[in-house]
């Protein structure tokens, strides 16, 4: 599994691209999360190649990620696109001439996802529920705000 992660940097010739065309199972991305999930592959398309003492990618990157609504916590499917990603990296830190960027993947597709998501195109079924109660709870709020005034009601008789 890792190997489809890696990059052999010297068997990358000068000024030559080598092309990726990838797609990954997302178990790669190693989520735990009860509120974010991928279950589509991840295509990744690009380049690397080095220039100088840099290894370059360049990449677009397309999947799918599953992301809960912040209403309803429906899952709601999000596409994530990312064109002309591009990363250099000094060759002279990769170790072994091996670069492996699966985390460098990860974290990419990751910054990409959405922290507010609400289903239906916008329209959550149950955002009037919550509207409904976020109205009352402003309402007890101000009632709060008057405080308790025991004599509010007593009208002066002389
Ligand atoms: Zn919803």
């Amino acid at each position: 599994m890792e190997e489809e992660f890696k990059i052999y940097v010297d068997q990358l010739r000068e000024g030559q691209e080598k092309a990726i065309s990838e797609s990954y199972d997302p178990q790669f991305l190693d989520l735990h999360e009860s509120d974010l999930d991928f279950k589509k592959n991840i295509e990744l398309k690009g380049v690397a190649y080095t220039a100088e003492d840099e290894l370059i990618l360049h990449w677009n990157i397309r999947a799918e990620a599953l992301v809960a609504c912040s209403i309803c916590n429906e899952k709601v499917p999000v596409d994530i696109v990312i064109d002309n990603f591009y990363h250099s990296e000094p060759t002279g830190e990769i170790k072994g001439a091996v670069f492996n960027f699966k985390d460098l993947l990860r974290e990419t597709i990751l910054l990409e996802v959405p922290t507010f998501v609400e289903c239906n195109e916008g329209q959550c079924p149950k955002r009037k529920e919550v509207d409904k109660y976020l109205k009352r709870s402003s309402d007890n709020k101000s009632i709060e705000d008057e405080g308790y005034q025991p004599f509010a009601d007593l009208e002066w008789k002389p």
